[in-house]
């Protein structure tokens, strides 16, 4: 590009995986930068070849030892882990005498063949369904990268040397590119490859750097030195932006930076309104990471803990022991704080490569959650058992998902009851009293909700199944999504029967879905006597401002006024004027304004 001439502002969408906002030049990692020859050498040179590939991954996992000192350090236990796969599939013997053996017999040098072997690996890995496999492939590129940087003698990736601040753009990034990441050098990551659950993307969280996946292969078209913004709030990458566009980005990011700050100041305050009524408030995880993290937004405690992500990840069943070990980690992270965990939900888009489920017309109307239960009894048993052996030291209640039927919950129970049974017997040491509660997310759970409640000791309102269950919209169609609406008159008449309904029966009403985290809702679900908001960690410190700013009374007022309303805008637009008006110094944040860049 000639120099002068006006790069054109380019706009792309991807998942946001870290939040936060960052504005700086672009670092473009090439993503395999790594060429090796593929002239064959001469007979005598095999041993030493072999050689150097044996030294190579003994220095590889020298270095590991010191990457693996670091992420404990800086990331924790749980993440330095990783290191310690990348240190098995070191030490594979048939990765190291398949390398060998080409060496041998096909003359190539110890990179071309390393390459070739560990490729053959990666590729087959990345085609699986599996996202825990597909996960894997991008440690095998680690790893191949960090031997054939040995072998070639060559200095690993230069992340960790960087002067001044970038913004790292790159095909993919491994857990090693991460953990090299220096928060005053790396302002953000925008990958084309990768999910919110990769390793790269839950390090990026950890570290609290905005980071953006799945871009796709637009970023190509990136060059070293090109302006960035990275909005890891919603996942808007804008390359090459007009100078309003930088000045409107600069004008978040100071306010988002004040904002944060600002709200870190009432981190361990109460989430009680003026008028002295006390919400809980607390978090929603998929990681006992993430444990971590929402107490540091100020959460108290965990609202929803989706077990599903231990079995997602992995291609087996994991076992009683590993799930106890999980579950405890979290109970330790919290202490007496609680935690809600919900057994096994899969089915629907959620399908983990170690239970069976026959393909289905409408997975969403199918096998899913409790469902999987009784075909299945024995997996639900060993959940159970882990629950209730951790729930030893905890606050932990049990949350069951996808209630359709009191009989379901019936059964639920009468399976806990045989594992205690069991527990017993063994004279195994297990919470005797543990809460259980019901998720009411189906159109037919929210109707009974009294006769469920009856059967339960709380229940916890799953609104984003509950929208798609009643208003027959697919969540994650694009095509419907307009009618995908929290606030049509249907679903907050479901809403305010459910809370009326659990409180006739004593028991209290939270809210897992993500409707809690959304601060148009905030003070009607307050005015509807909601007695639990939990809410994924990045709208913690907003919807905790949001809770300490109104009093009850107000919100019941405005409940009723909403109540009364006949259709969707009327409700946003009149809950839209409100929040103008009572949250000035909050109007910028884009998830009340939402303006949509695109
Ligand atoms: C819900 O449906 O609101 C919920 C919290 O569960 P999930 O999003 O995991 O289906
Ligand atoms: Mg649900």
């Amino acid at each position: 590009m000639p120099s002068g001439r006006l790069k054109k502002e380019i706009r792309l969408k991807g998942i946001p995986a870290s939040p936060g906002i960052a504005i700086g030049p672009g670092y473009v990692l090439s993503g395999d930068s790594i060429k090796v020859d593929a002239t064959p050498i001469a007979p005598d040179q095999v041993e030493t070849e072999i050689e150097l590939l044996l030294q190579s991954i003994e220095k590889s996992k020298a270095d590991l030892v010191e990457l693996r000192k670091r992420a404990e350090q800086s990331l924790g236990e749980q993440n330095a882990q990783i290191f310690d796969t990348h240190h098995l599939m070191l030490d594979d013997d048939l990765i190291v005498q398949e390398t060998i053996q080409r060496i041998r017999e096909n003359l190539e040098t110890a990179d071309h063949a390393y390459f070739q072997v560990i490729g053959h690996y990666e590729t087959s890995l990345s085609h699986t369904d599996s996202e825990y496999l597909r996960g894997r492939s991008s440690d095998l590129v680690d790893i191949k990268r960090r031997v054939i940087r040995h072998i070639q003698g060559k200095m690993p990736s230069a992340l960790s040397k960087l002067a001044e601040p970038v913004i790292v753009v790159a095909q993919e990034l491994t857990p090693s590119d991460t953990v090299t990441f220096k928060r005053e050098t790396i302002l953000a990551s925008a990958t084309e490859l990768g999910g919110r659950t990769s390793h790269a993307a839950i390090m990026s969280r950890a570290l609290k750097v905005p980071a953006i996946v799945g871009l796709g292969s637009g970023l190509q078209s990136i060059r070293p030195g090109d302006l960035l913004v990275v909005d890891g709030n919603e996942g808007w990458l804008i390359v090459n932006p007009e100078p309003q566009t930088v000045a409107q980005y600069r004008k978040q990011l100071g306010k988002f930076s004040a904002y944060t700050q600002k709200l870190a100041q009432i981190r361990d305050l109460p989430a009680r309104t003026r008028d002295g009524k006390d919400i809980e408030l607390s978090g929603n995880i998929e990681f006992p990471e993430e444990a971590v993290s929402i107490g540091e937004e100020g959460a108290y405690g965990v609202g929803l803990y989706r077990t599903e992500y231990l079995f997602l990840t992995r291609d087996e069943l994991p076992t009683e022991e590993e799930q106890y070990h999980e579950y405890a980690r979290i109970i330790s992270i919290l202490g007496d704080q609680p935690l809600i965990i919900r057994t096994l939900d899969v089915g629907g888009d959620k399908l983990p490569a170690s239970i069976h489920i026959a393909p289905e017309e409408n997975p969403f109307l199918g096998v899913r959650g409790l469902r999987l239960y009784q075909p299945n009894t024995q997996i639900f048993k060993n959940q159970l058992r882990a629950i209730l052996r951790a729930a030893v030291n905890g606050q932990v209640r049990l949350l069951i998902p996808m209630v359709t039927t009191v009989s379901e919950i019936r059964f639920c129970k009468q399976i806990l009851r045989e594992v205690m049974d069991e527990l017993r017997t063994s004279r195994i040491p297990f919470q005797e009293n543990l809460s259980i509660g019901a998720t009411i997310e189906v159109p037919s759970a929210a109707i009974t909700a009294d006769i469920i409640a009856q059967e339960c000791d709380f229940l916890s309102i799953g609104t984003n199944d509950l929208i798609q269950y009643s208003l027959a919209v697919d969540r994650g169609n694009e095509h419907v999504a307009y009618l995908y609406q929290a606030f049509n008159p249907a679903v907050l008449r479901l809403i305010r029967d459910i809370i009326a309904k659990g409180h006739q029966q004593g028991v209290w009403v939270g809210m897992c879905g993500e409707m809690a985290s959304d601060p148009l809702a905030t003070m009607v679900l307050i005015g509807l006597g909601l007695d639990e908001f939990s809410v994924s960690p990045i709208s913690l410190p907003l919807i905790k401002e949001i809770i300490r700013r109104v009093d009850y009374k107000e919100c019941e007022n405005l409940a009723e006024h909403v109540m009364k309303c006949r259709t969707v805008p009327e409700v946003e637009d009149y809950l839209r004027n409100i929040l103008r008006k009572k949250f000035k110094d909050l109007l910028y944040c884009q998830i009340i304004t939402k303006p949509d860049p695109g």
